[in-house]
């Protein structure tokens, strides 16, 4: 390694030095670095992907089984992004152990004949669970790199040039001059404006999910998906929480308004709070710790205070590109701060391409992944295709919410002619056995051709049931198509088989 100081450059620049110099520039300009020094040993690649998500890490493996030397450039000291670290599976965690001490402590256990005395809560155990399956998911990635012969820099990517990504590490700058980049930095949490979050008792979805003990009252701001799962997992453990939400319903953006219906109903009896169409005005804290929260109305008028000792913001989430470099390649973001991209996923810059939480569409881990495997598979040369009205959403409470496709909604505003199939888990003969019978699925096919065009579910297990749901849809199943394949009994997906025998014949069996 050697200390190169950027003043004591030639003053007559050969092509490298003047290329270096542009890079230097840049770097500067974002005051990148504090420690001038080179790593000279350059790498070549002809793909390097700027980001460990769901989207980056799954593209970068999946590049280099296409045959591309890959470099995933990662600025946080573990792979795996928002989802594997902050997201999709601490939070999977946690609700699955609040949910299995909530049947314990609650009279669900005892009302089966089993009886336990003495149940507590451990929250260090339980956390220490959860980081457990973290650690062992973003090691997983970090073998599945050395496995797949994916170079992995562990430094913040930065683009210098529109063949070149300087990445900061720990030990100076390693400079990756790259045939193709792949920026797949994600999203960071939306701020909300004159809250300060200190990720403790102010809190992102990232400080709920290590709370160090159980609040006794906790307001949570948005009623959206992640909202009612974090709100989900401390209610089980004890809080009494409330959801302020702006729109009108439960659930965020997508959900069918019947489902929704339903949903807030189940978790209202479960003790959740809500108060909807409902504005957060400001939160202030009292000298005895506690927070105070002013809200109104939406439509205005009516103004109250709430109070909690733990505020947990979670309006949403903002894609991330700070200091990435884009202006020097000559990419500018939408207005919601997204790098819009091609079919194929390319940026204005033919070699630069963007994908998952970056770029438009739902935030999720599965549609980066999906959008990451097309996009390099586009770089070698193959076709690029996604029907993002077959990408499934799911809540992961309980029960648990899923659809995909159309709502009646949406149908009625296209004005497309549908049919309705339903069927209730209290019928199905596996959840009555479970003793486990809230929700229903719903079932929305074309009243013409029967095509299914939108399924939804409340229920336990929905969140895998729903993939059927997905796989007919890719194919362009026909409800009778779904109707007519045998299905295992005593199974909940039976359920699912039902309603959409209800949508293509007009009648169920067992209801
Ligand atoms: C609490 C919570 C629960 C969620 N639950 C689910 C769920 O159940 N199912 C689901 O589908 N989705 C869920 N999501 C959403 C999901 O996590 C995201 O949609 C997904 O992680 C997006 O993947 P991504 O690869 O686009 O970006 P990310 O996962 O955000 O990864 C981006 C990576 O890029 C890195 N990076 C950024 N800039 C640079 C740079 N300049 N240089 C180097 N590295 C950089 C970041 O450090 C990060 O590791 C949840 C999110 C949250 C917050």
């Amino acid at each position: 390694m050697c200390n190169y100081k950027i003043d004591k450059l030639p003053v007559k620049l050969s092509a490298f030095h003047a290329q270096a110099l542009w890079s230097w520039k840049l770097i500067y300009k974002h005051n990148f670095s504090p420690q001038r020094y080179f790593i000279w040993n350059n790498l070549d690649a002809d793909v390097t992907v700027v980001g460990s998500g769901p989207g980056g890490y799954v593209a970068a493996i999946k590049a280099a089984q296409l045959g591309f030397k890959t470099v995933c450039v990662e600025k946080n000291a573990t792979l795996g992004g928002t989802c594997l670290n902050v997201g999709c599976i601490p939070s999977k965690a946690l609700l699955n152990n609040s949910y299995l001490y909530h049947l314990a402590h609650g009279n669900d256990f005892e009302s089966r004949g089993i009886e336990i005395q003495g149940i507590s809560l451990n929250l260090e155990k339980m956390m220490a669970q959860k980081s457990g399956a973290v650690k062992a998911l973003t090691g997983g990635i970090a073998h599945l790199f050395k496995q797949n012969k994916v170079t992995h820099v562990n430094g913040f990517g930065l683009i210098t040039g529109k063949n070149q990504v300087t990445a900061k590490t720990e030990d100076g700058e390693q400079v990756i001059n790259t045939k193709n980049i792949l920026i797949a930095t994600g999203s960071e949490v939306t701020p909300f404006p004159g809250i300060e979050i200190d990720e403790d008792t102010i809190v992102s979805s990232t400080g709920a999910l290590s709370l160090k003990k159980v609040p006794e009252e906790l307001i949570v701001i948005g009623a959206g998906v992640i909202g009612v799962e974090l709100g989900s997992v401390w209610q089980r453990l004890g809080a009494k929480v409330t959801a302020v939400e702006f729109l009108g319903h439960v659930g965020g953006m997508g959900i069918d308004m019947e489902i929704s219906k339903n949903f807030q109903r189940i978790l209202q009896k479960q003790g959740l709070k809500f108060k909807l169409s409902t504005k957060v005005m400001g939160a202030t804290r009292r000298p005895d710790g506690k927070i105070d929260v002013a809200v109104e109305a939406a439509a205005g008028g009516k103004n109250e205070t709430l109070t909690c000792d733990v505020l947990l913001v979670c309006i949403g989430r903002r894609p991330f590109t700070s200091n990435l470099g884009l202006e020097a390649v000559g990419i500018e973001l939408d207005n919601r701060g997204r790098i819009p991209v091609s079919g194929r996923f390319q940026t204005k810059v033919p070699n630069i391409y963007a994908i998952g939480d970056v770029v438009a569409g739902p935030m999720l881990a599965h549609k980066a992944e999906d959008e990451g495997i097309i996009c390099v598979e586009g770089m070698a040369g193959g076709a690029v295709h996604i029907d993002y009205n077959c990408v499934p959403s799911v809540i992961y409470t309980h029960p648990e919410v899923a659809w995909v496709g159309k709502t009646e909604e949406q149908l009625k505003e296209e004005g497309v002619p549908y049919k309705i199939g339903k069927f209730p888990f209290a019928a199905n003969s596996r959840a009555k056995t479970n003793a486990d019978t809230d929700g229903l699925v719903k079932i929305l096919s074309h009243k013409d051709t029967d095509r299914m065009l939108g399924a939804h579910i409340l229920g336990s297990g929905a969140g895998e049931m729903i993939n059927e749901a997905a796989l007919a849809m890719e194919y362009g199943a026909s409800c009778e198509d779904v109707a007519r394949v045998c299905h295992a009994h005593p199974t909940v997906s039976e359920a699912f088989r039902e309603a959409n025998l209800a949508a293509s014949f007009g009648k169920a069996i067992n209801f």
